[in-house]
């Protein structure tokens, strides 16, 4: 059984839970322990404790330990992968470049460790000077989804350890392999005792117990917009920092001067790849009249080439749905579409079993066309491989439907209209914007994060991470 990492020890939990590979249910990638709420403050205790010293730990001690971290993840990248995709089920090269983006976070992070920055200037008074520089926050509590089980705990935990804060990280219930891995190789970093913590186990109970207590100074956050107002709601009673990542209706906007192949590859590799299991895929294609028909048949005839099968077979371009909930999730969403008068053109039905029979959670990409804007399909995150087209008079129509949605992560626009694509650029009301790319495919480097009701608080990623993971200090000093 795999333990719980809490005070540099290994620990068994109160409970244990099973690791199910969605491609193959008679899989048991694995036991891990479950931590309790008592396990929980424990972690909180210790990290509390490390703090002080860690805080004060020098940019070189902490370079030297997130770049091994990076090293290490990056030279074991093709293992890691296969536990990522048999856990979570997307596919093994989607996988392996998500571990591969994991290692890359550490060193880009580990080089921010070196980069801390601040300023120095005269005060308006004489004789009188002002440094402003930034300081580490305290214990973060990291809360986790399942959709990016190694690249999304590393963006939180290297920051929040490169700019001096302690972690308890709690990862999602269904993808503990990867955390396990993750903590494990930190656990031989040289990090001491207490700066980092893993406690696995439920979200009411162990998340639970991060957001209320009052030794976490600050919250970061990726799931759903449920559990994200909880979040907000704990951490404002006790006005805690937090930060959330929620969810995303994306559109991708396909006008009639794009490239038909460029279109459709945006199209389908945002909308489907990793089983539409990603908060920035573009679940909303809003094509101009004169190239819809054609956008939208090129599209079916993508889909029908896609394979659909275990996450770690060659070949295989779509993995299976995480588990069972979320299938029928997906399913239950086509049948809402069809019942509010939209068309079902391609796919969404399950397929019970792999090619090879394996048991598994799969079904078949769905493309809904004939839909509008009010629709529940249209305004709803589904997470998982079904997208709707909308149909647009012009550009500005396309535009006016891209931003009638309460979400604002990722938008893309595929067309040959420099006017246009800066226009978009300009008006679109979501964090990330892509011209002629896939909305899903961010680098790693570069602020992530979107507007109105995907996010909340400070930008993660690149050195715009900083300004969660630390707290500004304004001094004076007098000559
Ligand atoms: P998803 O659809 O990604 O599972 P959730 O919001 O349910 O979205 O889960 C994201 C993370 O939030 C998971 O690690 C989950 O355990 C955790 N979580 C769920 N409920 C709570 C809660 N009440 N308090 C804190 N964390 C929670």
């Amino acid at each position: 059984m795999n333990k719980n990492f809490i005070a540099g020890e290994w620990l068994d939990g109160a409970r244990v839970s099973r690791n199910i590979n969605p491609s193959d249910t008679r899989d048991l990638v694995g036991e891990y322990a479950q931590a309790d709420v008592a396990q929980t403050q424990l972690a909180i205790a210790s990290a509390e404790a490390a703090f002080p010293a860690w805080s004060l730990s020098t940019p070189q001690q902490r370079f030297d330990i997130l770049d091994a971290v990076g090293s290490e993840i990056l030279a074991r990248r093709a293992e890691l992968g296969d536990l990522l995709a048999r856990e979570e089920g997307k596919t093994l090269p989607e996988a392996i470049g998500e571990v591969a983006r994991a290692g890359n976070i550490f060193k880009f992070f580990a080089g921010e460790a070196l980069r801390p920055g601040g300023e120095m200037m005269p005060s308006v008074r004489p004789g009188v000077g002002v440094e402003i520089t930034r300081e580490a926050l305290g214990v973060i509590g990291i809360i986790t989804p399942w959709n990016f089980p190694i690249a999304i705990p590393a963006w939180k935990i290297a920051p929040a350890l490169a700019y001096g804060n302690c972690v308890v990280f709690k990862p999602a219930e269904l993808v503990p392999g990867s955390a396990w891995a993750l903590a494990e190789i930190l656990s031989r970093s040289g990090l001491p005792q207490g700066v980092f913590n893993l406690v696995m186990g439920r979200g009411a109970e162990v998340g639970a117990t991060l957001l209320d207590d009052p030794r976490i100074a600050a919250v970061t956050f990726t799931g759903s917009v449920a559990t994200g107002q909880k979040v907000a709601a704990a951490c404002v009673a006790r006005m805690a920092k937090f930060q959330l990542e929620m969810g995303g209706k994306n559109p991708m906007v396909v006008l009639d001067d794009a490239d038909l192949g460029v279109a459709v590859n945006c199209a389908v590799q945002s909308g489907f790849f990793s089983t539409g299991q990603r908060c920035t895929a573009s679940s909303r294609l809003i094509v101009t009249e004169g190239i819809h028909d054609r956008f939208v048949a090129a599209v079916i005839a993508k889909m029908q080439t896609l394979k659909v099968g275990d996450a770690r077979q060659a070949g295989t371009d779509i993995g299976p749905v995480v588990d069972q909930n979320q299938l029928g999730q997906n399913l239950s969403y086509v049948g809402i579409a069809q019942a509010e008068g939209a068309t079902l053109a391609c796919g969404g039905t399950a397929v019970t079993h792999s090619a090879d029979g394996q048991p598994g959670f799969y079904m078949t990409p769905a493309l809904i066309t004939d839909t509008t804007a009010a629709m529940r399909i249209n305004r709803e995150e589904v997470f998982g491989p079904v997208v709707s087209v909308l149909r647009a008079r012009d550009y500005e129509e396309a535009l006016f439907l891209a931003n009638d949605t309460p979400f604002g992560l990722a938008a893309g626009i595929a067309t040959a209209s420099l006017k246009h694509a800066t226009h978009f650029k300009r008006h679109s009301q979501a964090g990330m914007v892509m011209v002629n790319l896939p909305t899903a495919g961010v680098d790693y480097h570069v602020p992530f994060g979107g507007r109105k009701g995907s996010s909340y608080g400070p930008r993660e990623q690149g050195r715009y991470a900083a300004e969660f993971y630390t707290v500004v200090k304004t001094a004076y000093t007098q000559a």
